[in-house]
């Protein structure tokens, strides 16, 4: 191996260390990996790949649009987690790519839904749940190979979900 392919290897292995570095450095600009996964041990990369897009893509343009910190109330769960909070057995919270937030002050669920459709992110699931029933919003995005299903869902206090019209909330 001569000295030019060997710096061109070098080269390679930092830059490579230097990407893994920052690829678990953080999930989007504004989000932690302790806020992903409750527990660090059921990272995968697979998960992680969920998180960061879901994070990047969706979450981040919602956070600096806010101006104000979110807090995370569920992401990552694992399938013994979601169990035991009686999380539907298909929940995208296993994947890594849902996410639950909870407002912040001046604003509720209805109003962050509000805002996302605004910003003209993708998603497949957006559920604004009433205050009566945790006033959180759950956020999916999957970042499937086809367009996304832009599901827009309120929870109203009295059980149930019904459709949360983009034309009626615009
Ligand atoms: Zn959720």
């Amino acid at each position: 191996m001569d000295a030019r392919t060997l710096g061109a290897l070098a080269f390679a292995l930092v830059f490579l260390a230097g990407a893994s570095r920052r690829r678990r450095d953080r999930p989007g600009k504004f989000w932690s990996w302790s806020e992903v996964y409750a527990d660090q041990a059921d990272r995968t990369m697979e998960a992680d790949a969920y998180a960061s897009a879901l994070a990047t893509v969706v979450l981040d343009p919602l956070r600096e649009s806010i101006g104000q910190p979110l807090t995370v109330s569920s992401w990552f769960r694992s399938a013994a987690h979601n169990k035991a909070i009686g999380g539907v057995e298909d929940s995208h919270h296993l994947t890594g790519g849902a996410v639950d937030l909870l407002p912040a002050p001046g604003w509720d669920a209805v109003r962050m839904a509000r805002e996302l459709v605004r910003l003209g992110v993708p998603f497949d699931e957006v559920i604004a749940y009433s205050p009566e029933r945790g006033g959180h919003l759950h956020v999916t995005w999957l970042q499937r190979y086809g367009p996304p299903t832009a599901e827009l869902l309120y929870a109203p206090p009295q059980g149930g979900f019904v459709q949360l019209g983009k034309e009626a909330i615009a």
